[in-house]
């Protein structure tokens, strides 16, 4: 396939009048699509008018689809303990299904290629399942929760471990690779350390496992965590093995100097979610600081209930935004800076190699938006649109390794209509 277009390639390279060539699940070529076109005859050609790669959600929660907008205006701890959790403990083997597949087609439609996904404790196995047959990229794992959590979420580590193993058996390098585990502890608070450390053993014990976890979001989550082990929550994690160039750690809002630099040394990706940090009141990362530690910066939604939209062109707007008002300087935090958290920097910290930009010989995981709207015209910079003015809604076309999941408003790898009847349908737990 030939993808005619303005091509952002990555966040250093527009080509106007572009193009890129997907030759089974890879980009065979990217340049002037008048070259590319003499080049490649015979490919089948489409347009858009911007060709971009795939974002890459550095921290979700597709699961929680369901729960959008009942626990809104609630600080996190309430927001997660009176609210989520609850409705996560209820969700059972179709809710977890249902709500899956619901985060995953918001991702899709939207422009959403990879997804890092905190999944929960019970039928995780239905979100794979869910992953797979939509086709979308995803870093995900069940969630392990083993102490002050409500009743129905609670597991002993061990168990709890052996289904996440048995997960990993089943389900890591699934679609060629697309599907790959990460082992998932909620965070330090529900988590007791050998919980935490058996994290850390399971995650070595299999090739190209990864662990994803929360931390260090919220005042009251690092005061709990330092009441319980008299540590920081980041020395904590990094003492009990959760830091690390296999580590993705969501949000990272409150951190002191020793912490940062325990990041910085450890090789830890940080996920920033800058909406969920606004919504509940959680703070605001210390962004520009971790770049300038050359901390690999992610960036997220998490999920529907704290945010609460899954479009990813709303998030790297805000990512730019809210640091700018918190530094007072409107140099901080350009787009070139945010598109490369939403594209090759998440790819990394979900661990996925060639993943992230349009490059010859790279995973062909592209999106492409039309630009015949008011919002985008005139269109001085492609760039700029994408990160300040561009809608999930803009999204016409999304493929993942080659597949195309979505063109014109058309799911092709499932039955949109269907998914949304059915949520509207379900009963929501606590809802
Ligand atoms: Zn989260």
């Amino acid at each position: 396939m030939l993808l005619a277009g303005t091509v952002i390639a990555d966040s250093g390279t527009v080509v106007e009048d572009g193009a890129v060539v997907v030759e089974g699940d890879t980009i065979a070529a990217v340049g002037e699509r008048a070259t590319l076109v003499d080049e490649h005859p015979d490919h089948e050609r489409t347009g858009y008018d911007i060709i971009a790669p795939g974002v890459v959600g550095g921290h979700v929660h597709s699961v929680q689809s369901l729960g959008r907008g009942i626990a809104d205006d609630a600080p996190l701890l309430d927001w997660l303990f009176d609210h989520v959790l609850p409705m996560e403990a209820g969700l059972g083997a179709e809710g977890m299904r249902l709500g899956a597949e619901l985060g995953y087609l918001e991702c899709i439609e939207s422009g959403v290629t990879t997804v890092v996904d905190h999944l929960s404790v019970h039928h995780a196995d239905e979100a794979f399942e869910a992953a797979a047959d939509i086709g979308i990229r995803a870093r995900m794992g069940k969630v392990l929760m083993d102490k002050d959590c409500p009743e129905g979420l609670r597991e002993d580590a061990d168990e709890a471990l052996a289904e996440s193993e048995d997960l990993i058996r089943r389900y890591h390098g699934d679609r060629d690779g697309r599907i790959g585990y990460a082992v998932t502890p909620r965070f330090a608070v529900s988590c007791t350390e050998e919980c935490l450390r058996g994290a850390r053993e399971l995650a070595d014990a299999y090739d190209g496992v990864r662990i994803h976890t929360h931390a260090s979001e919220n005042r009251d989550e690092i005061a709990a965590v330092e009441k319980d082990t008299g540590m920081r929550n980041i020395h904590w994690l990094n003492e009990v093995g959760l830091t690390g160039e296999d580590v993705v750690l969501a949000h990272c809002v409150h951190t002191d100097e020793s912490e940062r630099e325990v990041l910085a040394e450890t090789g830890t990706h940080v996920t920033y979610c800058p909406s969920s940090n606004m919504k509940l009141a959680s703070g605001i990362a210390p962004i520009p600081d971790y770049v300038r530690r050359g901390i690999n910066v992610a960036l997220g939604n998490d999920g529907p209930p704290c945010n609460n939209t899954l479009d990813p062109f709303t998030e790297m707007r805000q990512a730019s935004l809210l640091q700018k008002v918190d530094a007072l300087d409107a140099t901080t935090t350009p787009a070139e800076l945010v598109l490369e958290m939403a594209t090759a920097n998440g790819a990394r910290a979900a661990g996925f190699d060639r993943v992230g930009k349009l490059r010859e010989g790279w995973k062909a995981d592209v999106v492409g938006l039309t630009t015949d709207i008011t919002r985008a015209t005139p269109l001085h910079d492609p760039l700029s649109h994408l990160v300040f003015a561009a809608h999930g809604d803009d999204v016409e076309f999304t493929m993942v390794d080659g597949e195309v999941l979505y063109r014109d408003g058309e799911l092709l790898t499932g039955d949109a209509v269907d998914v949304r009847e059915r949520a509207r349908e379900f009963d929501v737990p606590a809802a």
